[in-house]
């Protein structure tokens, strides 16, 4: 599984600090997740902590195969 974040982010920023993986980052239009750094936070937090900060909900934990 690996975050994913929708195109209705409107880059608040809130998620980025909190990651503890450093996955989050500018893309062309919002902010994105790379999948290959994406650990859904295990080890650091019982939820995804992207997931609880953002206001808006706009991102989902997504199977990527
Ligand atoms: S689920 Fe955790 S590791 Fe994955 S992008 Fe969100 S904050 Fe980073
Ligand atoms: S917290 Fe949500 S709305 Fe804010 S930048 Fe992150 S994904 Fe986008």
């Amino acid at each position: 599984m690996t975050a994913v974040i929708e195109v209705s982010c409107i880059n608040c920023d809130m998620c980025v600090p909190e990651c503890p993986n450093e996955a989050i980052s500018m893309g062309p239009l919002h902010y994105q997740v790379d999948p290959a750094r994406c650990t859904e936070c295990i080890g650091f937090y019982e939820k995804p902590t992207c997931i609880e900060v953002c206001p808006i909900d706009c991102i989902e934990l997504i199977d990527p195969s």
